[in-house]
């Protein structure tokens, strides 16, 4: 897939890489650079499951996850764990 910069240097994310991702209009992207490979990714700036970007949000295996979204999750694990202690 291939993409030309305007002439004011933007380029336009393809509609289903958006629809994908999550992506909209106002969504904060992160720009890493490789200079030696001349590579630039682009990656969603705040949390991978709900787009909020606070405080409490870390970085893991790559991803962004926020506190309310964080332990959302411990809490799911708390309950499949115990569901499968019950068996
Ligand atoms: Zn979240």
């Amino acid at each position: 897939m291939t993409r030309h910069l305007d002439s004011l240097g933007r380029i336009v994310i393809p509609k289903e890489t958006c629809r994908l991702l999550g992506l909209h209009g106002g969504v904060p992207l992160e720009f890493f650079l490789n200079e030696d490979t001349q590579e630039i990714i682009l990656r969603r700036y705040g949390c991978s499951f709900c787009g909020t970007l606070d405080e409490e949000t870390v970085q893991y295996r790559g991803i962004y996850v926020c506190g309310t979204c964080r332990r959302e999750l411990m809490q799911r694990v708390r309950v499949d764990t115990e569901a499968v202690s019950q068996l």
